[in-house]
């Protein structure tokens, strides 16, 4: 990894990570933590509310019951029966209308009501919308045991009994009953009564299955309603603790025996869950209830694992939002100080003597950079060029120099030597040279330097390296080049220049400007450079003396 300091890469990195995964990390585990917290505690308020409704509505119903009744008995018809002797019929329609009406109230939970004198025979009776005829109403025996706890109480009581089994409709009832005092003595009671089923249908009502479960168990630890259960109707109500009841179970059933409330989480079947259970209060009732009973209501913690699952599931997802921004960083990171990186890779190039090509890819701002950087190359390198020319070229005839050409004349003869090829070197001299500067002076003399020059360039061939020697003698090395090939080029030059019409070469001695030439040839000669310097040098020194406009080619030797 590259360093902080030096890598925009780097702090590209870090800037996305820091404005992304962090604020976004944070968040997430914020999120997370109170979200968990507020979901447990959602769990468990939903789990209160669903305990205090269902209790409620119990509670409820046994006050209303015992209300209504209270009420029912207020009507002088039940009186009357026992003081207007005359009219006995009568009171007893009156009884059965409050009867039928005190049914219409309950439709759903009163089975039966009736009206019942001391020694139990019944006076009124209603079953279901059914109201007894005279001949139908009996002494109702089974009950003897209830009605003698009822005629205990005061007039303005109720008893709310333990569940039994009805006479009438044979289904599980809880019997209600108040007495009804005829000049200071308990004459009759009035008694209804509610059907289990009742509890069971409620509490199918108020419990979500999809959720959890409900039940309600009485002070003999039996259920008395359960949402996963058919109870109320003939069966015998089942005990909740049973062999097979889980310990954890069992332990919490008993607590709610003890008329405790609380909430626990326990396992069974490998699967945990919540409970909340607490007392129904019927307690409150005016008279006497032995009704004790408690509710539960279990779910699933995986309902509440599921939801927090979810939520997991959530902050994975950005995470994985937060590292796909870091390898997007890094990624954009990269992308955009690539052409950095090139740029200044080029720049230590030029700083090492190298002139690279530069290629610009966009035109953002780093594009211009690199463009400007191109275009700053391009005049180094032309100014470079420019320099090496000047550096190898003769200032007046624009032929390469004496440096120049000893440094090719070295290089050409070792390839020579090293491929077997011959290489020739020509050198010219110009005839009477300083007469002719003498008479035309220097100017002109330099002129004719120069079209000599041209002559020269015009001459040869591209591969070959013409040059000036110094002051007015030329060189010609000509690579590949016999000595034959060499003379005939030699001639064709000597030849030129002494038909090129120089400016008052009518001064010269012949009429004309005229060049003396000495040509030699590696191997045939010579074996090294300076050794083909010196058989030129020789042979023009020979064409000199010969007499000058000639090409002398060196002897042949060893
Ligand atoms: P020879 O035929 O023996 O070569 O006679 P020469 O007069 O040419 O004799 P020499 O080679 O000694 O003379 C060279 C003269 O060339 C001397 C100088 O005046 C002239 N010269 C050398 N360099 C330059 C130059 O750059 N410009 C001009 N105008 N004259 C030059
Ligand atoms: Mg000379
Ligand atoms: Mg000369």
């Amino acid at each position: 990894m590259l360093s902080l300091k030096k890598s925009l890469r780097a702090k590209f990195t870090l800037v996305l990570f820091l404005v992304g995964l962090v604020p976004l990390g944070a968040t997430s585990l914020f999120f997370y933590y109170t979200a968990k917290d507020a979901l447990f505690k959602n769990v468990f308020k939903e789990l209160k509310w669903n305990a205090d409704e269902i209790s409620g509505i119990v509670e409820s119903h046994f006050s209303e019951a015992g209300k209504d009744l209270r009420i029912a008995s207020e009507n002088t018809a039940f009186k009357m029966y026992f003081l207007d002797n005359a009219n006995k019929k009568m009171w007893v329609k009156e009884q059965q209308k409050t009867l039928a009406h005190l049914r219409s109230v309950y439709p759903d939970s009163i089975d039966e009501a009736c009206f019942i004198e001391s020694t139990g025979q019944e006076i009124s009776r209603i079953v279901l919308d059914k109201l007894a005829h005279e001949h139908e109403l009996s002494s109702d025996e089974d009950r003897s045991e209830f009605f003698r706890q009822a005629f205990l109480l005061n007039e303005d009581e109720v008893y709310q009994g333990r569940p039994m089994l009805s006479e009438d409709t044979k289904r599980w009832v809880i019997p209600n009953a108040t007495p009804i005092v005829v000049n200071g003595k308990k004459a009759a009671i009035l008694h209804f009564e509610v059907t289990m089923n009742y509890f069971q249908r409620l509490l199918k009502k108020l419990v979500n299955p999809d959720r959890g479960y409900g039940f309600i168990l009485n002070d003999e630890g039996a259920f008395m309603a359960h949402t996963n259960m058919e109870l109320g109707e003939r069966e015998p109500f089942p005990q909740a603790i049973t062999p097979e009841t889980p310990a954890a179970l069992a332990s919490i059933f008993k607590r709610m025996l003890n008329n405790e409330s609380g909430i626990e989480q326990f396992s069974t079947g490998g699967k945990d869950y919540y409970i909340i259970f607490k007392p129904v209060n019927t307690s409150y009732n005016r008279g006497r209830n032995d009704n004790r009973w408690t509710i539960g209501y279990v779910i699933p913690s995986e309902r509440v694992y599921v939801e927090l699952a979810i939520l997991r599931y959530n902050i994975m997802a950005l995470i994985f939002t937060a590292l796909f921004i870091i390898v997007l960083a890094y990624t954009l990171g990269n992308y955009v100080t690539r052409p950095i990186r090139e740029l200044a890779r080029a720049t230590r190039k030029v700083a090492g003597g190298e002139l690279p090509k530069i290629e610009v890819k966009s035109n953002d701002e780093i594009g211009q950079l690199s463009e400007s950087f191109k275009v700053m190359v391009e005049a180094v390198t032309r100014r470079d060029e420019a320099l090496k020319a000047l550096a190898v070229t003769d200032g007046l005839t624009g032929l390469y120099n004496h440096r120049f050409f000893k440094a090719e004349l070295d290089r050409q003869v070792k390839g020579a030597l090293r491929f077997a090829r011959p290489v020739s070197l020509m050198m010219a001299d110009v005839d009477y040279f300083k007469h002719y500067n003498d008479t035309n002076g220097h100017s002109l003399g330099d002129v004719a330097l120069k079209s000599i020059a041209g002559i020269l360039r015009r001459s040869t061939r591209e591969v070959d390296v013409a040059a000036r020697y110094g002051g007015e003698e030329f060189v010609v090395i000509l690579p590949d080049t016999s000595i034959d090939g060499a003379m005939i080029a030699a001639e064709r030059i000597r030849k030129k220049v002494e038909e090129e019409n120089i400016p008052n070469r009518e001064t010269q001695p012949g009429g004309k400007v005229t060049l003396s030439i000495g040509v030699a040839t590696l191997p045939d000669n010579v074996m090294d450079a300076q050794a083909l310097i010196e058989a030129a040098d020789k042979a023009l020194y020979q064409a000199k003396e010969a007499g000058r406009n000639r090409v002398v080619a060196a002897r042949a030797e060893g």
